[in-house]
């Protein structure tokens, strides 16, 4: 159980014959090192079965914590100590505090005796290279390094629990002059370093550029590169603040818009991740923004950039109905999939959701995206208008063909089942149809055969 249950939630966002569901984060809910634990119950046939027990909100990997309670279970006094005693022990060994002076005194420091540990993804300073004699570590670091901690940490991907894909240089250029264009001048960057360090060096550089950019992210490594009005260390699934009170002042001032500075966030969250813990943390970002004194209408909502996969469309929009998808594909530097290949362009299916009116998000013409009259938003080159549906249907950015019997644009590659009365792709089994996959939730095809998925 514990870790293994969340990995089992992991993806199965659609209601399954028997899965987990998550109950949210209830108040009184027990802590592990990654903040209050979220409460689950498994089911069947939609209906609640078997007792309800926390696990980790954070980490979906076992190996990274297992922590596990039932609801209902009596936790002795010895035990929660215990509890309280061992997250104590597993946060990280400096403050914030401490690694803001720790870069004061590491940027005094000549440029050859400036050391970053490979191993413990630490600057090091001078006192502390005998610690670290053993450890493979890099010499001479640049300013220029400091100023792009993305590119000196190394991405964290294979832990399943941070999964960290940085874009790739022109999607990240594209969004910062996307919100720039737009007015922005705060960005609250949720999960989204390489945006935050792009905003950062551009204003320290270009006396001109004056947006500025607050970073909340579990990854603790990047404390050591921002001060604590630039970095917050932060759970999204749980809406957590690692910094407690202080740190979620930050955020709050932040998001007071002095001087008509408008605030946009922009989140990038790990996609095996939870869609309705996301959205439960991302609503109460929104509520901390509608809370700020601010000018204008009460019921206007934080203006947002949820970057996610085409295939949780219906999701983000069950809990965000003013949301829309953008047809603008986002692409990363070190995800084999979703970066263009060698050979022209491979297809990303991570796009921006966003509740800002479509026609204002303007996507790139050499690109090839186009703007749509009839629908009023830019699309893709592949995405024809269809005449039936009266929008333009594609999703994935080829063209879609529409089926008169499914009244509704298809994959290309789909065909018609009679037997499934539904269209799919051709090598599919009929009998297999009352099990949902695991990724779309669709009828007629496992995970390892998702369309959804383009494989390498
Ligand atoms: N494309 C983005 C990075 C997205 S990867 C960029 O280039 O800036 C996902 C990010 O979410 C990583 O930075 C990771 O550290 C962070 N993350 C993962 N789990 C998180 C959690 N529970 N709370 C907050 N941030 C998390
Ligand atoms: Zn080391
Ligand atoms: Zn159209
Ligand atoms: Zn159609
Ligand atoms: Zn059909």
């Amino acid at each position: 159980e514990g870790g293994g249950a969340m990995a089992a939630v992991a993806g199965s966002e659609r209601p399954r014959p028997s899965a987990l569901a998550l109950l949210g984060p209830g108040p009184g809910a027990p802590c592990c090192p990654h903040g209050p634990a979220l409460l689950f119950v498994k089911t069947s046939q939609g209906k609640e079965e078997g007792r309800r027990f926390y696990a980790c909100s954070a980490c979906r990997d076992r190996k990274d914590c297992n922590f596990f309670q039932w609801e209902d279970e009596k936790v002795s006094e010895t035990r929660l100590a215990a509890r309280e005693e061992y997250n104590r022990n597993h946060q990280p060994s400096f403050t914030h505090r401490q690694n803001v002076d720790r870069y004061k005194n590491f940027v005094l420091l000549p440029s050859s005796k400036r050391r970053f540990c490979q191993e413990c993804q630490q600057l090091l300073l001078p006192a502390e290279w005998e610690k670290h004699s053993d450890h493979q570590f890099l010499c001479n670091i640049t300013t220029a390094q400091l100023k792009s901690p993305s590119q000196l940490l190394y991405p964290l991907e294979n832990k399943k629990t941070n999964a960290q894909y940085l874009f790739a240089d022109r999607s990240c250029q594209f969004l910062l002059n996307l919100l720039t264009d737009l007015g922005f001048r705060r960005v609250l960057s949720v999960g989204t370093p390489r945006l935050h360090e792009m905003i950062q060096s551009k204003a320290s550089q270009e006396e001109e550029f004056s947006v500025r950019s607050l970073l909340l992210d579990i990854d603790f490594r990047y404390s050591q590169f921002y001060a604590e009005d630039e970095f917050c260390h932060y759970n999204m699934f749980n809406h957590h603040f690692f910094g407690g009170e202080a740190a979620r002042e930050t955020c709050r001032k932040f998001l007071c818009e002095e001087n008509g500075e408008r605030v946009i966030m922009v989140t990038d969250p790990p996609f095996g991740g939870l869609v309705e813990a996301l959205a439960s943390s991302f609503k109460k970002l929104m509520a901390m923004w509608r809370e700020t004194e601010k000018e204008g209408d009460d019921n206007e909502e934080m203006p947002m950039f949820w970057i996610f996969p085409y295939f949780f469309e219906s999701r983000i929009l069950d809990f965000f109905p003013s949301f829309s998808m953008m047809d603008y594909q986002v692409d990363y530097d070190n995800h084999a999939l979703y970066k263009h290949g060698k050979t022209g362009r491979r297809q990303s299916p991570v796009r921006i959701f966003t509740n800002l009116t479509p026609s204002m998000i303007v996507l790139p013409e050499e690109e090839g995206y186009r703007f749509c009259t009839v629908c009023q938003r830019y699309v893709s080159s592949g995405n024809q208008h269809c005449e039936i549906c009266n929008s333009c249907t594609s999703k994935d950015g080829r063209r879609w063909k529409h089926c008169v019997l499914c009244k509704k644009c298809v994959k290309p590659s789909w065909f018609h089942c009679n037997n499934c009365n539904c269209c799919t792709l051709q090598k599919h089994s009929c009998e297999k149809t009352d099990v949902g996959c695991f990724v779309c939730g669709k009828a007629g095809h496992k995970r390892s055969a998702c369309p959804s998925l383009s494989h390498a």
